[in-house]
């Protein structure tokens, strides 16, 4: 019963991001025209400034064949720097930048008693399909509009660096932490996916604002 709930949240969470059929020939790039700024973008990159994020606004961007970076900024720092962002939703970012500071920077004092100094990803914006679940093959990823993003690291300030995928059967003091910054990462975000959820995610942990709650 379990198993059959998850394979049907699995499917609502992607029926709203599913790309237009196989086979369509990828358009190339189609930049739009600079639409003005919604009052939720400006509130959000208000936001994003309060939780001291280092970014930059993009113009908003639809590449076609499903993939567009809308309402997105290239990310640098989410009170902390932050690698290989280059584009992610304002209210994405701004999620993380709460996490970060409201999730990460406790457990890590708690458990290491000290500060996280940067966070490592694998990147948000990605023009490609759901990978490592062939029943979803064809299906369009979160990261295919920016509103995903893949962490696998924390470097702490003594040098130390927790990898979620040396560290999420770690040591005692890493499994701590990453299972705590992962279980404040299922109340803000809509889905989580984390080494417990399947082998594409060993190394790191996906987050997205696309349908759910969905989080293991
Ligand atoms: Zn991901």
């Amino acid at each position: 019963m379990n198993r059959l709930l998850s394979s049907l949240v699995l499917l609502a969470l992607v029926s709203a991001c599913v790309g237009p059929p196989n086979g369509r020939r990828p358009t190339s790039e189609r930049p739009v025209p600079l639409a003005p700024q919604s009052p939720e973008l400006k509130q959000c990159l208000a936001e994003l400034g309060r939780y001291q994020a280092r970014y930059a606004l993009l113009p908003d961007r639809n590449y076609g064949s499903g993939c567009s970076t809308i309402s997105s900024v290239q990310l640098t720092g989410v009170g902390i720097p932050i690698s290989n962002i280059t584009a992610i939703q304002c209210p994405l970012a701004l999620n993380l930048a709460i996490w970060t500071r409201e999730a990460v920077q406790p457990a890590a004092r708690q458990v290491f008693g000290e500060r996280v100094v940067r966070l490592e990803s694998f990147g948000s914006y990605s023009c490609r399909n759901v990978k490592g679940r062939p029943q979803m093959a064809g299906t369009r990823s979160e990261h295919a509009t920016a509103n995903a993003v893949d962490i696998s690291g924390f470097v702490l300030a003594d040098g130390r660096r927790i990898a979620v995928d040396s560290g999420w059967n770690g040591t005692d003091d890493e499994r701590r932490f990453l299972r705590s910054v992962r279980a404040a990462a299922c109340k803000r975000f809509r889905t989580v996916l984390s080494p417990d959820f399947n082998a594409a995610h060993q190394d790191h942990f996906h987050f997205d604002l696309g349908r759910g709650p969905f989080c293991r």
